[in-house]
């Protein structure tokens, strides 16, 4: 689609529309070039007018909060849409229902949760991603993830038809869920359990130590890099790497953290390019050393 076209769209829309954005620092790694299109609806009326008029005439990226996304140096020939300020509410449906909107950080929600009472959603206290992000991941930590209390999702797809889903008749894995690409999450409904925000309080707290010890903070990272092989050894995938690489193998600017070798980490100016190159040798040297073939956990934007 024409630069001009949008820009003749973008008058009635409501919502701000930017080109040539620049997305390096909307994600955790800190890597990418720019976006043809950054849309970001002020109005879900805004967002599916946006879809309907701009169907089928390019591609689509939904970020969330880029904690698990490793973009381009190249720019990204289409649209990416972050949901912003109208997607970020959150209300009690009931005594232990709440809903939540995409944007919503996930730590956030598990505050939410605890000031009201409701256990189950302490693991998101530990995940830096947004709701959405957190749907599509099926993330999770310390043995629990999204799929044990999500109850609906609503949603909307890329040619702005809206729909509600209840979890019962989705399909989660792990780190991922069967739904198709062409969706953006709007709001999900959770259920947890009544119980005092005291003792909610305290194993939250304890999660988030245990995640401090475990893993490295404070670093431009996107996370798990790879996914553990849960069906094909009892290994962990960091216990591979380390066996399969030296921990100081690095492409320019990225490196493997010292502290947790599934963590991958851009140390100054790493190019998209040098991680996936990383990524890749990593990924060889393990199938290599140990016949075990990983699988990515971090979405790689092409
Ligand atoms: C330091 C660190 C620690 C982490 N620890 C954990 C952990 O313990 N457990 C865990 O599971 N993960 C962990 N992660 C990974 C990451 O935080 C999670 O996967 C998170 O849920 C991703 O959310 P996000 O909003 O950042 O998504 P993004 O990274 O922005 O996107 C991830 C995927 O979700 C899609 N998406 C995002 N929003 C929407 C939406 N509204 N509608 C449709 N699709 C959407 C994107 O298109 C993309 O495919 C960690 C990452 C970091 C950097």
């Amino acid at each position: 689609m024409k630069k001009e076209d949008i820009k003749k769209l973008a008058l009635s829309i409501d919502g701000d529309i930017f080109f040539d954005q620049s997305i390096k620092n909307l994600n955790w790694f800190n890597i990418g070039g720019k976006a043809e299109i950054f849309f970001k609806p002020k109005s879900l009326k805004g967002l599916i007018e946006y879809l309907k008029l701009y169907a089928n005439r390019g591609k689509i990226f939904v970020l969330g909060n880029g904690s698990n996304v490793l973009f381009d140096d190249e720019k990204y020939q289409g649209t990416i849409i972050k949901l912003g300020k109208n997607f970020s509410n959150i209300a009690l449906l009931d005594r232990e229902t709440i809903i939540a909107g995409a944007a919503v950080t996930q730590k956030k929600l598990s505050e939410f949760a605890k000031d009201n009472n409701i256990s189950g959603l302490e693991f998101m206290s530990c995940i830096p991603g947004s709701i959405g992000g957190g749907i599509r991941m099926n993330s999770g930590c310390f043995k629990k993830e999204f799929k044990d209390i999500l109850i609906s999702i609503q949603l909307v797809d890329f040619k702005g038809i809206m729909r509600s889903i209840p979890a019962d008749k989705i399909k989660f894995n792990y780190r991922s869920i069967e739904l198709p690409k062409d969706l953006i999450f709007l709001s999900a409904t959770f259920k947890g359990k009544e119980k005092s925000s005291f003792e909610i309080n305290n194993f939250m707290k304890e999660l988030i130590i245990k995640k401090e010890l475990a893993q490295p903070t404070k670093i431009k990272t996107g996370g798990s890099t790879f996914k553990n092989p849960i069906n094909q050894t009892d290994k962990k995938v960091w216990e591979l790497i380390r066996s399969a690489v030296p921990n100081e193998t690095n492409y320019g600017d990225a490196i493997i953290s010292e502290k947790h070798a599934n963590f991958f980490v851009n140390k100054k100016n790493a190019k998209s390019e040098e991680m996936k190159s990383l990524i890749n040798f990593v990924k060889d040297q393990v199938k290599k050393k140990t016949g075990i073939k990983l699988d990515t956990e971090i979405v790689i934007v092409e």
